[in-house]
C-alpha cells in the first residue's frame, strides 16, 4: 500500500506512521532522515544537500524530488511504502505523481485545543534528558526530575507562544495541500484526538486491516 501521512506538530504522526509500517511491512520512508543517510553516506546528491544547507539554504524541490524518487525505486519499496515529512508543497505533490501512484493520504486531525495542550505539557530534565508530561506522565513531584529531583525546564519550542506559531505555519503551508488531495480522491481524515491505540483502530479501518 502506497500511504502518506499529513499532520500537524504534536498529533502523533510519528508513533502512526510506525505502527502502520509494522502492521504493514512496507518501509517508513522520512525526508529528514533520507537526508541525514545521503550527507553521512557522502552521495552525489548528499554532497550537494550539504553545501546548500551549510550555506542556511532550502534544499529545492527537484533535489528532494530526486531523492526521494531514488528511495521508490529500491526494491523493498516496490510492494508500497509510507512517506513521511513529503509532499510539503503543491508542486512536490505533482511531481510525485509523476514518479507514482498513491493509495491514500491520511490526514491525522485533533482540534489545536489538545494540540497544545499536549505540546506545551512537555518537560525535561537538562542533567539526564529524562521527558516527562504534566497531564500524560507526570513526575512523582511535580516540577522535579524522579531520578535526580533536578528542576524540570520546558524547551523553547514547547513554549505556549511557540507552539500556536508551530501550528499556525503548519496550518497555513499543508491547507493547500489537503485541499489538493481531497481534490485527486485521496484523502483520509483520521480523528487522532483520541488514545494512540484508537487512532489506530481508525487508520486500520481504513486501510482495511
Ligand atoms: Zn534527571
Amino acid at each position: 500500500m502506497r500511504l502518506i501521512f499529513l499532520g500537524p506538530p504534536g498529533v502523533g504522526k510519528g508513533t502512526m506512521a510506525t505502527r502502520t509500517k509494522d502492521l504493514l511491512g512496507t518501509p517508513h520512508i522520512s525526508t529528514g532522515e533520507l537526508f541525514r543517510e545521503n550527507v553521512s553516506k557522502g552521495t552525489p546528491l548528499g554532497i550537494k544537500v550539504k553545501t546548500i544547507m551549510e550555506r542556511g539554504n532550502l534544499v529545492p524541490d527537484e533535489m528532494t524530488v530526486a531523492m526521494v524518487k531514488e528511495r521508490l525505486d529500491k526494491p523493498d519499496a516496490s510492494d508500497g511504502f509510507i512517506l513521511d515529512g513529503f509532499p510539503r508543497t503543491i508542486p512536490q505533490a505533482e511531481s510525485l505523481s509523476d514518479i507514482t501512484g498513491l493509495d491514500f493520504v491520511l490526514n491525522l486531525q485533533c482540534p489545536s485545543e489538545e494540540l497544545i495542550k499536549r505540546l506545551t505539557g512537555r518537560r525535561f530534565c537538562p542533567t539526564c534528558n529524562r521527558t516527562y508530561h504534566i497531564h500524560y506522565m507526570p513526575p512523582k513531584t511535580e516540577g522535579r526530575c524522579d531520578a535526580d529531583g533536578t528542576e524540570l525546564l520546558t524547551r523553547d519550542d514547547d513554549s505556549l507562544e511557540a507552539v500556536k506559531n508551530r501550528l499556525e505555519v503548519y496550518t497555513k503551508s499543508t491547507e493547500p495541500l489537503v485541499h489538493w488531495y481531497q481534490k485527486h480522491g485521496l484523502l483520509q481524515n483520521v480523528d487522532a484526538s483520541a488514545a494512540p491505540d484508537g487512532v489506530f483502530e481508525s487508520i486500520r479501518k481504513v486501510l482495511n486491516r
